[in-house]
């Protein structure tokens, strides 16, 4: 089985988010680790670094981010690079939060909220 590691360690707080869009358009699985997560198939197919790289900045397109984080693959590790020096924090709220009327999921993202709900009708 192939795995590969996306080091977040520039975007932590988008990880999770990440995570989710990119296994959900890999149909993988997604692992957390501390500054990372990890991708894995359901079979045993070898996942296409090439395609997570797309699907990393295609999430990044969804949210406007494109221009500020790098995305560099290196054998069996993406590392995901801020490119304006030191990476933002998330030290306060942005002015405006999405919030799940369900769960109380919030994020800062409106389309990232939208691809949450959508769990909930699964
Ligand atoms: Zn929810």
């Amino acid at each position: 089985m192939s795995l590969i590691t996306i080091d977040c360690r520039d975007a932590e707080h988008l990880k999770h988010e990440m995570a989710v869009f990119v296994a959900d358009w890999l149909e993988a699985i997604p692992a957390m680790k501390l500054h990372e997560f990890t991708l894995s198939r359901f079979d045993d197919d070898k996942l296409d670094i090439e395609r997570v790289v797309k699907a990393i900045r295609e999430f990044f397109a969804s949210i406007g981010e494109t221009a500020n984080y790098g995305v560099l693959p290196s054998d069996d590790v993406i590392l995901i690079k801020y490119l304006h020096g030191t990476p933002k924090q998330p030290t306060k709220q942005p002015d405006s939060m999405f919030a799940c009327t369900h769960c109380g999921y919030v994020t800062p993202y409106e389309v990232l909220l939208q691809n949450h709900m959508r769990m909930h009708y699964l």
